[in-house]
């Protein structure tokens, strides 16, 4: 048995995409537990570079099952309109699978995400407008609609009706705009039926299946720990769980199952969105690491908006590796921080005049000021290094030091965007 979960360890855009890439050519299996096409994971490869949105990272190997499990939130024709994208890049057609449970998001939710954010103005929550929040309020409201239900016309208007019944009321009156014509959008829904219909499958019986047969699974989370619901800094999160155990719920997966949790974090901070970021830099300071990090800088994958950033934070950090129950940790983005003398990392909060270890709730976390404690820096370019025992010894000081912190083993360290650039810790 050998189920993997590659999960956020913070704000999201840690790198996963990068590692779950990396680790899917020895998967048989790829899957996508929860969110939707609010992600953006970057992959650079032989194809060139791609941000997916929906689509898992193991559509690049054509031996993996590429699985959208129950639990995301399906933009179907942002969906569509990925996979041909890819094969008009001369990507060979993935194997793809769509959960017959998942539901899908609506035109309604994208348009209600955009009106919400537009009204809270100045305090809105900095929301990729993909409609997902709009989508799960749906979902609990037992008001969506399943991949299933769509290719069958009578409950698909049933459903459809009962969705509409709470939205046009709230459009009209609410936000003043003109209602959804429900037979617009049963058209809609029947052309995307059409053309998702190929892919659709009872995924949870394949994948126990899967289990049974021992085969090797990579769970994709979306986002990070610090954004889950119940978890994470509320209410600037999201709006389904990125934690690796809901990616049970959400891919279908017995708990027993998931031996090897894998908390990816960055090198540095970098958080999208509103809400408090401990570390945060501004000015000068901020622009260099900005222009600096990721693969040609730190800018959303979805929206191409500016990443706040900041230096590394452990009591963030550790924080989300333990909620995600992490069985070791990977480390992204090592070979951005070549440029600098020194490295300010956040070991502590100091919080009402004491020192707090603990990531504290979000009633005090506006008021936590960093405990800084500075590591060498190296000076020197390490995105050509492939073994670990080569890199300089201040960059080994460095990871050893938020592997102490964190007090999680750390097996994998990238030093650049590519998938070949990857260090195994011995
Ligand atoms: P994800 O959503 O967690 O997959 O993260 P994103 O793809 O949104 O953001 C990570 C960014 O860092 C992307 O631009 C990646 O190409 C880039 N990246 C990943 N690993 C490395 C690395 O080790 N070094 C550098 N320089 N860039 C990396």
């Amino acid at each position: 048995m050998s189920v993997t979960a590659v999960v956020g360890a913070n704000w999201g855009d840690e790198g996963k995409g990068k590692i779950t890439d990396f680790l899917a050519g020895d998967s048989e299996w790829v899957v996508r537990y929860q969110g939707g096409s609010n992600a953006g994971h970057t992959i650079v490869n032989q194809w060139g570079k791609f941000a997916l949105h929906l689509l898992p990272s193991g559509v690049f190997y054509p031996h993996v099952s590429n699985v959208i499990g129950p639990g995301v939130a399906v933009n179907l024709s942002l969906l569509l309109d990925e996979l041909d994208a890819l094969q008009a890049r001369g990507v060979p057609l993935p194997k793809l699978l769509v959960s017959e449970r998942a539901q899908v998001v609506l035109p309604v939710h994208l348009l209600l995400d955009r009106l919400e954010e537009e009204r809270l103005g100045a305090s809105q929550f900095g929301s990729t407008r993909s409609g997902i929040a709009p989508f799960y309020a749906d979902k609990a409201l037992k008001t969506g609609i399943q991949i299933a239900d769509l290719f069958i016309r009578d409950r698909l208007q049933d459903r459809i009706g009962r969705c509409l019944d709470l939205k046009n009321p709230l459009l009209v009156h609410g936000y003043h705009q003109l209602p959804v014509d429900s037979a617009d959008l049963l058209n809609t829904l029947q052309a995307d039926a059409l053309r998702i219909a190929p892919y659709v499958a009872d995924t949870t019986a394949l994948l126990q299946q899967a289990v049974s047969r021992g085969e090797r699974i990579l769970l994709e989370g979306q986002l990070g720990a610090l954004r889950d619901p119940d978890h994470g800094i509320y209410p600037f999160t999201t709006s389904s769980s990125p934690l690796a155990g809901y990616a049970s719920v959400g891919a279908g997966i017995p708990p027993y199952a998931l031996r090897r949790i894998i908390a990816v974090t960055k090198a540095y901070s970098t958080c999208v969105g509103a809400g408090p970021l401990v570390t945060e830099l501004m000015g000068a300071e901020a622009q260099t690491l900005r222009e600096r990090g990721g693969d040609g800088g730190e800018y959303g994958a979805t929206t191409g908006r500016s990443r706040r950033v900041g230096w590394f934070d452990a009591v963030a950090t550790r924080y989300g590796t333990h909620i995600q129950g992490a069985t070791e940790v990977a480390l992204t983005n090592l070979d951005v921080l070549s440029h600098w003398q020194e490295i300010p990392l956040a070991v502590g909060y100091r919080l009402d005049g004491k020192v707090e270890m603990k990531f504290p709730n979000s009633t005090r976390l506006a008021a936590a000021e960093p405990i800084w404690e500075t590591c060498r820096g190296w000076g020197t370019d390490i995105s050509a290094i492939r073994d670990y025992r080569t890199l300089p010894q201040p960059a080994r000081e460095y990871v050893e030091r938020i592997e102490e912190l964190l007090d999680i083993p750390m097996r994998l360290i990238s030093v650049g965007p590519r998938r070949e650039q990857m260090l195994v810790k011995p």
